[in-house]
Formats: C-alpha cells, structure tokens, sequence
C-alpha cells in the first residue's frame, strides 16, 4: 500500500536525526526530580508539589492555562530553586545531557543572570558556573556517544533596566561560551526599544542578538525588533503572519513587513508547542509554521521551555510531522535553517551542516530506503 506520507519519518528514526535548536530557556527545561532536589538542598518551601511526576504535570497545567502571563509566573519556581553555584552547574549540565539524548547536536540555550542573585552570587558567577555545567554536560553526553555544543545567550528581561549591563556582560564572555544576547519577558507595555542602548553598543560590538517579538503582541513589536533595534533573529516572531494574507483561491499577498523578513531571510524563532499553550495559535496543524514552511521564510523549530510544555525537539518534530506530513527532507530543511541562524561563526556553522547533518539525514533517508526495497520484494514474494 502506498500513501502520501510514506517518506514519513517516525519518533525513533526523529529522535536519531540530527537537530538543531536556538530558542530553548535554561530555567524551562528543569527535570521535575532535579527541582524537587534542589528545592530540599536550598531550603526553598514554595513548591505546589514534592513529588517529581506530580510537580511536572502541575507546571503544564499551569502553562496550559492560555495566557503569557500566567506562563511566566511558573518560572518563580524554577528560577527558586537556581540561585547557587551548585544547582546553576547541575541544571546546565543535565540540560545540554538531555538535550543530546534527544538527538539535538547543537544548541543555543538562554537565561538572564539577573534572575539568579538572590543567593548573592555576582552576574559573573553565574555565567560561569552556567558555563561549566554546559561543559560537564557535553562531556557526560560524549562518554554516553552523543555529540552536543552548547552556546549560551544571556537574556535581559524587558521590565527591568539592566539590559546595557546584561549586553556588556554577553560582549565579556563572548568566545567563552556565550554567543549572543536576547531580550525576554511579557511583551505587553515592555517594547524593546526601551533598551535601544543595549542592542546599539552590541551593533558597535559587532555582537548578534535576537529578541522575543511577536509571540503574544502583533507587527508592531517585530517592526521595532527588526528596524529600530537590528535584532538578528526574531523570538518567536510568529505573528508575522498578521501581514500576510491568503485569498480563497490560495494566492497569497505579503504585506511590506512580511516582505522584509522573508527577503532579509531573518530567522523566525517558532516554538509550536509553547504557541498552542498561551493561546497564538489554536492546534499544531493551525499553526504558521505550515504557511511560512510553504513560503520559503526561514523557519527554524524551537522548543521555548522543556519542562513546562511536556516537550523536546524530538516531539515538537512529532507534532509536526503528524499535522503536515513532513518528510525527513522537510526536518532536514528546518534543521540546516536553524544551523545557518546559528550565532557562532560562519565556518562552524558550515562544518556542522556539512560534516554532522546532511550526512545524519542521508543516512536515515537510505536507511528508509532499503527498509522500503526489503518490504517491497517481501510483497512481490507473497504474491509470486
Ligand atoms: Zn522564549
């Protein structure tokens, strides 16, 4: 029997490929027994739960509730259990762990340093120690045969007034395993031209940036992420599709914004799951990501925040693959996408679509084809 969809992949041969990931935040993607730990270790007694499997399904719940705002208040108990050398190293390194057992070889994963100095650690304490749990991580990965980098970006959260601080800082460990910036936090009220001091002294530092647009609020804000802050991806930017407008008949228009972003070939961040919970979009087979694949924008596949979706790569690549029937070519074309918005160095970057995913697809997709032949000539078998 043949069908449509019968280059469609399945979660094992997904969880093999190759995957790359550029919108994933640190303080997201805890494992639910490493917050409980923590919590214990730390003296933190604000949890709704203490039993791990319990405590992970009540920060979906609460993420699921449909509303940005409700989404971040989860992050008061992850960022609560993160305020010491000790528990910045182990989310870091059990991380970029996780992150390689779900087949993602290279990362860029986010946080803001002012979040975690409650416990009197200074902005360059906790780079550091965020730094060397990515290091140990990468290393527990190799020893169990999976290859990851990680890069950090280092956030500055909209509502307050330390984004030029948190810039200089990025610049700092720039090459010492930071590789940009990023400016995070509810959109509403907060537009990043607040911080235009930030992303002008990165420009002057010839240093990328990306900034959260267009997730909750419209055009406006991926307007002045893009022309009057210079930011080189979009977070999310999902809401690109305001400008665009499809007639019955199929034709589609794009506006002048929509335009820009396709032809610039800016990065859109697109993070399904995370959209489906606060409410940007209605199910996986509604959301953009099917229109802007099919219009050539350069989509990239994101997990946003691990723990409070219930996600991974892996299973946003299942979500997908099951709403639009995707093929390993599809996978392949979000993947090499997110590699060349990657903010490490063009030749890197090269080397790792060359040498680490192309050849990881080629090698799934001539697997599936000798799988097709066997099954075939089993057929021709039966019926001979
Ligand atoms: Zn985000």
């Amino acid at each position: 029997m043949t069908s449509q969809h019968q280059n469609t992949p399945n979660r094992e041969q997904i969880l093999r490929a190759p995957k790359v990931l550029l919108h994933d935040h640190l303080d997201g993607g805890l494992r639910p027994a490493t917050i409980v730990e923590l919590a214990r270790q730390t003296s933190y007694a604000q949890l709704p739960e203490t039993d791990p499997e319990k405590l992970g399904i009540w920060f979906r719940e609460a993420a699921d509730s449909g509303s940005l705002e409700r989404y971040l208040e989860t992050f008061s108990h992850t960022v609560g259990v993160m305020q010491t050398r000790e528990a910045l190293v182990r989310v870091a390194a059990e991380c970029a762990e996780d992150l390689a057992a779900d087949g993602v070889v290279y990362a860029e994963v986010r946080y803001a340093p002012e979040q975690h100095l409650e416990g009197g650690l200074t902005l360059e304490e906790v780079v550091e120690a965020v730094n060397e749990g990515f290091r140990e991580g990468e290393r527990r990965a190799r020893a169990n045969g999976h290859r990851i980098r990680v890069g950090a970006l280092l956030t500055a959260m909209r509502h307050a007034a330390r984004a030029l601080e948190i810039a200089e800082l990025a610049n700092r460990y720039r090459d010492l395993g930071v590789v940009g910036f990023d400016i995070a936090g509810a959109e509403a009220g907060y537009p990043p031209t607040r911080h235009l001091d930030a992303f002008e002294y990165l420009k002057r530092e010839n240093n990328h940036f990306t900034i959260h647009a267009g997730e909750a609020f419209g055009l406006p804000s991926i307007w002045q992420a893009l022309q009057w802050c210079g930011a080189d991806r979009l977070g999310h930017g999902v809401r690109i599709i305001d400008d665009i407008q499809v007639a019955e008949d199929g034709s589609v228009r794009l506006g002048r914004l929509a335009s820009y972003v396709r032809d610039k070939r800016i990065p859109l961040e697109l993070c399904p799951s995370s959209n489906l919970q606060t409410g940007a979009a209605a199910s996986y087979a509604d959301h953009p990501i099917g229109l802007l694949r099919r219009l050539h924008f350069r989509a990239t596949v994101n997990t946003d925040n691990r723990l409070m979706s219930g996600t991974s790569m892996t299973q946003e690549f299942v979500h997908l693959v099951e709403a639009f029937g995707y093929t390993f070519d599809d996978l392949q074309w979000f993947t090499v996408n997110a590699m060349k918005s990657a903010f490490i160095p063009f030749d890197e970057r090269l080397a790792m679509i060359n040498d680490v995913i192309k050849p990881g697809y080629a090698e799934l997709k001539s697997a599936w084809l000798f799988q097709q032949t066997a099954s075939t000539s089993g057929s021709v078998d039966s019926e001979g």
